[in-house]
C-alpha cells in the first residue's frame, strides 16, 4: 500500500535537496516521479525547485496539478510517486485531495514543508498532514549552539521579529533556524 509523507524540518534542513534527490532515485530505477509546490511559494515566482546547494528542477504547482485532477483522475496516473516542496503554504484541502492520490490510486505522495511558522505555531499545510500523513519523519538541522534547531526565526536588521503575518515571502536569508531556548532568548548567534 502506498503511504502519505510528512517529512519536515526547520529551515536550512535540506529538504528541498532531499525531495529532488528522492526524485532521482525514481528516474534512476526508471520510475516517473512528478514535483509539486504551492503557488503561493514563488519566492522566485518560477515553476521549479530549488535546493541552496544548487540542485534544481522543474515542477508544476499543486493548485493547477490539482484542477486537473479534479477534471480527470487518470492524470495520476502515469506517476510512480508524487513529491510535494514547501507543503506548508497547502491548504488542509489541498492536502486531502493528496491523500486521495495515495488512497484510491495507491500512489505514495512524499511532502516535505517546515512544521511551524516564524512564531512556533503550525502552518495548514503541516497541521493537517501531521493529521493524516502514514508516515512523520524529521529532518533534522542544527542550532549555532549544537542543539537541534526546531524554531524558525524570522531576522530583520539582524534581530528576531516576533510580529507579523505568517507568509512573508523574503527568501530563506530572512530566516534562521535555532533550538527552542535560543529562539525564546532571541540570541541569534
Ligand atoms: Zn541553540
Amino acid at each position: 500500500m502506498a503511504k502519505l509523507y510528512f517529512r519536515y524540518g526547520a529551515m536550512g534542513s535540506s529538504k528541498t535537496a532531499n525531495a529532488l534527490m528522492v526524485r532521482y532515485n525514481y528516474y534512476e530505477r526508471g520510475k516517473k516521479s512528478l514535483l509539486l509546490k504551492p503557488a503561493l511559494e514563488n519566492r522566485d515566482g518560477e515553476s521549479t525547485i530549488k535546493s541552496r546547494i544548487g540542485l534544481e528542477a522543474e515542477c508544476l504547482f499543486v493548485e493547477d496539478f490539482l484542477r486537473d485532477y479534479e477534471r480527470d483522475e487518470n492524470v495520476v496516473k502515469e506517476y510512480d510517486a508524487i513529491i510535494v516542496d514547501e507543503a506548508q503554504f497547502l491548504s488542509a484541502e489541498q492536502v486531502d485531495r493528496l491523500s486521495d492520490i495515495v488512497d484510491f490510486h495507491n500512489i505514495p505522495v512524499i511532502c516535505y514543508g517546515l512544521r511551524t511558522d516564524f512564531q512556533c505555531n503550525f502552518f495548514p499545510g503541516s497541521e493537517r498532514l501531521l493529521e493524516v500523513a502514514d508516515k512523520i519523519e524529521e529532518v533534522k538541522t542544527v542550532c549555532w549552539c549544537g542543539r537541534k534547531a526546531t524554531c524558525n526565526a524570522r531576522i530583520f536588521n539582524g534581530k528576531i521579529v516576533r510580529d507579523g503575518e505568517q507568509v512573508f515571502m523574503g527568501g530563506n536569508e530572512s530566516y534562521i533556524a535555532l533550538c527552542r531556548k535560543h529562539f525564546k532568548e532571541g540570541k541569534i548567534s
